[in-house]
């Protein structure tokens, strides 16, 4: 959420956010119901005071004596009241469809983010890594999942429908050994980590701004008695709802969580396989930070490099793009994925993505803290994937493959996998 006097200043910017993001979303319809919303608030005001005022003119007419002139009173105080209760009522309808545009209203864009349609008019920053020429005909990750017996995508379809996978003995192995390499690589950078619940209320998801835009995306329970969450971004930033912050430093956080997804408007892209599924594991990464742009985008920076610096651990070839704006959801202002090479697609694929959104989390779950004047401000957050699992494991086992079926396991992974050194 923005602040409404931002929005009424920067209007066309708003605007202009949200055509190059793609979003059906009119400035105006906002600008027209916060007018009438204000003029409704001054309406109301008046006509409580005026009450408060006859109320006052009538207890002094009775206590004169001139009965006639207060019940002469008292009939216009009962049409001012008619007309009260009308204006509160609304308010009240204006104020719900003000806050529901307000949810709507996109975040502005840095300057620097790429103008494009799709992902694929996203922007390369960075390579690292050579790209395997295999001297064989390779395999994809399904192939040497199932050679191997690690990866059981029949069974996974058979239990949990499409999109669902079992993992097995090294692939359970494997998909753990991820997380906590990167969980105690966080731990390691002075990340605070946590366990959080993901089956969340329905105000965490509309804290965070995932509710309304990404309602559909996202698996309810007991009829949206709670959410299941996508990101544990969603319980991370909702840990501080609500309260004011200490953020002389900022605050570092992350999680290993499930995650759901109901991938609804993917139909039919990716079904195949453990990239896009509707149940996986991540480590995440949050900071909460104040409200200076500055700061924010060197933390943006940093995460970037945490993941980068898994990735090289993982012995990984990937790139950094700069995410353009039709690819970039209505709640981020800056936006980085990394996209890792899988040999079966033949392309890079992503598998993470850093965003600042700014303080537009912040001022929907009211997360503040105190600046140098003592003023009370709303702070800024920013998320990154540490890791996501199962998808890392098909760079990791299509990358990592050998002639011989068997796969090299990089040796940053060692003490996670039992000092396994090769899947066979
Ligand atoms: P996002 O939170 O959408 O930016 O996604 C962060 C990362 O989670 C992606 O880069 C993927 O590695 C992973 N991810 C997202 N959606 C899926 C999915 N449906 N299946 C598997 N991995 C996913």
């Amino acid at each position: 959420m923005l602040d409404i006097r931002m929005i009424r200043n920067l209007a066309q910017e708003v605007q202009e956010a949200a055509d190059r993001k793609g979003l059906n979303f009119d400035v105006n319809d906002l600008l027209d119901v916060d007018d009438r919303r204000r003029q409704l608030l001054i309406e109301v005001e008046t006509l409580r005071a005026q009450r408060n005022k006859r109320s006052d003119n009538i207890t002094q007419l009775l206590r004169e004596g001139r009965k006639e002139d207060a019940e002469k009173e008292k009939l216009e105080a009962a049409a001012g009241l008619t007309r009260l209760k009308q204006a509160e009522a609304e308010l009240r309808t204006t104020e719900d469809e003000f806050e529901a545009l307000m949810f709507e209203t996109p975040n502005l864009m840095s300057a620097d983010t790429p103008i494009g349609a799709s992902d694929k008019d996203n922007v390369e920053v960075r390579r690292h890594g050579e790209i395997p020429a295999f001297p064989f005909k390779a395999k994809s990750h399904v192939e040497i999942g199932d050679s191997l017996g690690i990866v059981d995508i029949q069974r996974g379809v058979k239990i949990g429908g499409s999109r669902h996978y079992v993992l097995r003995n090294n692939g359970l192995l494997l998909h753990r050994a991820v997380q906590q390499l990167a969980l105690d690589l966080l731990a390691d950078k002075g990340y605070h980590l946590f366990d959080v619940p993901v089956m969340v209320k329905e105000e965490a998801l509309v804290a965070t701004g995932f509710f309304p835009s990404n309602r559909d995306q996202t698996y309810s329970v007991n009829n949206g008695e709670r959410w299941l969450a996508g990101t544990a971004e969603v319980p991370l930033v909702s840990l501080y709802g609500g309260e004011v912050l200490d953020l002389t430093e900022p605050l570092l956080l992350g999680a290993a969580t499930p995650c759901f997804r109901s991938e609804v408007g993917s139909a039919g892209r990716d079904v195949h396989g453990l990239y896009r599924v509707h149940q996986f594991s991540k480590v995440e990464q949050v900071v909460i930070c104040r409200a200076e742009d500055e700061l924010s985008e060197e933390l943006l920076q940093v995460m970037v490099k945490h993941s980068e610096e898994l990735l090289q651990l993982l012995e990984l070839p990937y790139r950094v793009v700069a995410v353009c704006s039709g690819d970039m959801s209505q709640k981020n202002h800056k936006q980085y994925d990394i996209e890792t090479w899988m040999p079966s697609r033949e392309a890079y694929g992503e598998t993470h993505s850093a965003s600042n959104v700014r303080d537009f989390q912040a001022r929907r779950s009211r997360i503040r803290y105190r600046d140098e004047d003592g003023q009370l401000q709303f702070a800024y957050t920013l998320n990154n994937t540490m890791v996501a699992s199962p998808r890392i494991l098909i760079p990791l086992l299509e990358n990592h493959q050998k002639e011989d079926g068997t796969v090299h396991v990089p040796e940053a992974l060692w003490p996670y996998m039992r000092g396994m050194d090769r899947l066979c």
